[in-house]
């Protein structure tokens, strides 16, 4: 790559942060005081040839070589070693990120091989590993970030405990402790976090629903006293692994790249020729990742938001108007796309108006206080210019996955679905990349559903649903010939032990105590 291996620094967002910082500063600090994210002050630019290179090497290889464009402050040999951990054999597809063709011009990203069977493990797989590389290389420095070893507390709707706690597991320096709805996770996806293997994880489930998860442990990143209790009793401070950090977006950044250079190695487009983009969107993480990928010399042109009836985001792109006053939260087939605030398109709308943390202060501002913002003529322009939007109906999106089925041969899952649907609509005379976020089988009730018909709110004829999870899986699969085989990562936890029992009370005093419980089981003493 033309780019030497250099030491970016990044900036906020909202500009509260003086000092230039280091990759592993942002990394480590994950948010900026005042609230602002960081980003890569200056952004690298792939010659294309540089990015057809690419297609050769193994995906561990690209990855390193995307980070170390963007700049950053870690050795070479470490920041490969990161990469092969990351990306090997704990993903079920030799390349990592597999892309299915559909038509000529219609093909899918299968974001869904890692251990989890989602996406977020392409992010989750590789931000732990930096996160301790990022620790050792800070305190080498006698950095103050980095004096204490770090608890991670994460509150799940499902997927993304499943995939934190699979990255930090057995990792250095820090333990994991994953909040969940008891009751309000499927069966699979909490099998999938009681049987985490690890000595540094542990798994709570609270009586109450996502929201009182949430708020809960959003008290506890609060509570001054007991942050500094923990950090001088226990040499604990916490952290969180939510997407909004310049960690987790990163590696998503690397398989758009990827994507390219293998489209053009399979004969899918001509070298330079560009490709549209659509991704299932909620919290805006991965859909900005493909954008910085753009912004990278990447050949895509257009950037299509695919959103549920939880629609803001569409309705924004669409408008310039940012409006949440009169939206209620509305629960679909597609859980992780049900989200009204999207943190990450505050770093798209910083890019887009010419880095102006003053104006981004300002909508933030609003929108905490007025529950909505306006974005200026200039910038709503420099938006349309990439983006555009649509979202799908609940109804709709069941009956795309049976309309691909029948039409390809290929089984979607209900997030991918109404990506697929928005592709459908919106797509001009390039190629689409479809992005698919989640294996089927994380959510077979509702891919029977729209398989055979059913309607999203009537309940399956009774013999399925007695089945559970795995049954209902393994169903599928005998019943519906191009579905293919459950991964063997999900069958196999049928037969494993669940690990974490315990259930407390989705408030503040009962998640304190069960923190200060769990720790002598998850921290790690050896080096006291
Ligand atoms: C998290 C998630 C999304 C949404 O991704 P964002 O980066 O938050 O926009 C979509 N689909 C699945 C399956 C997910 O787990």
């Amino acid at each position: 790559m033309n780019h030497p291996h250099y030491h970016n620094t990044y900036v906020d967002t909202r500009g509260f942060v003086d000092e230039p910082l280091t990759f592993t500063q942002a990394i480590v600090r994950g948010i900026a005081p005042g609230g602002g994210l960081f980003v890569p002050k200056v952004l690298p630019r792939f010659a294309l040839d540089d990015l057809l290179a690419l297609a050769s090497k193994p995906y561990a290889v690209r990855a390193a070589e995307v980070f170390k464009a963007f700049g950053v402050d870690l050795p070479s040999e470490t920041i490969d070693a990161c990469m092969e951990g990351a990306y090997s054999t704990n993903f079920d597809a030799p390349e990592i990120t597999p892309i299915k063709q559909l038509d000529s011009e219609t093909f899918v990203l299968e974001l869904f091989h890692g251990p989890t069977l989602a996406f977020k493990d392409l992010a989750l797989q590789c931000m732990p590993r930096f996160f301790s590389a990022a620790i050792d290389t800070l305190r080498a420095q006698d950095a103050p970030e980095a004096r204490e070893d770090f608890l991670i507390l994460v509150a799940t709707s499902g997927d993304t405990g499943k995939a934190a706690l699979e990255g930090f597991a057995n990792r250095a320096h820090t333990s994991i402790i994953v909040y969940y709805p008891f009751g309000g996770v499927s069966d699979l996806q909490q099998a999938q976090m009681l049987t985490t293997l690890g000595s540094n994880v542990s798994v709570c489930g609270l009586r109450g629903n996502f929201d009182d998860c949430q708020t809960a442990v959003k008290q506890v990143f609060g509570d001054e006293a007991f942050k500094e209790d923990l950090a001088t009793t226990q040499g604990l401070r916490f952290s969180s692994a939510n997407s909004i950090n310049w960690g987790r977006l990163l590696p998503q950044v690397v398989y758009y790249v990827s994507a390219y250079a293998q489209m053009v190695a399979s004969g899918a487009v001509q070298a330079g020729e560009p490709i549209d983009v659509c991704v299932p969107t909620g919290n805006f993480g991965n859909i900005l990742a493909a954008w910085y990928a753009a912004e990278a010399g990447v050949p895509i042109e257009q950037l299509f938001c695919a959103s549920n009836t939880n629609r803001v985001l569409t309705d924004f792109i669409n408008t310039g108007v940012y409006d949440i006053r009169e939206r209620s939260f509305v629960a679909t087939p597609s859980p992780s796309m049900d989200i009204l605030v999207s943190s990450n398109l505050e770093r798209l709308l910083f890019e887009l108006n010419g880095r102006n943390p003053e104006q981004i202060q300002a909508w933030m501002q609003e929108l905490n206080s007025e529950k909505r913002f306006v974005a200026d003529k200039q910038t709503f322009a420099a938006l349309r210019e990439r983006f555009s939007a649509d979202w799908v109906s609940v109804e709709d999106s069941l009956a795309t996955i049976r309309e691909v089925y029948e039409t390809y041969d290929y089984l979607l899952d209900p997030h991918t679905a109404v990506a697929y649907k928005v592709a459908e609509r919106l797509r001009g005379a390039n190629p689409v990349l479809v992005v698919a976020t989640a294996h089927w089988c994380k959510f077979g009730a509702d891919v029977y559903k729209g398989l055979t018909g059913i309607k999203a709110g009537d309940a399956l004829p009774q013999e399925l649903a007695d089945l559970g999870g795995f049954a209902l899986n393994r169903y599928l699969s005998e019943h519906f010939e191009h579905a293919g085989a459950v991964p063997e990562r999900m069958a196999e936890l049928e037969g494993m032990e669940h690990r974490f029992g315990e259930v407390c009370d989705a408030d503040y005093a009962a998640i304190k105590e069960s923190i200060l419980l769990s720790l002598p089981l998850i921290v790690d003493r050896s080096e006291l």
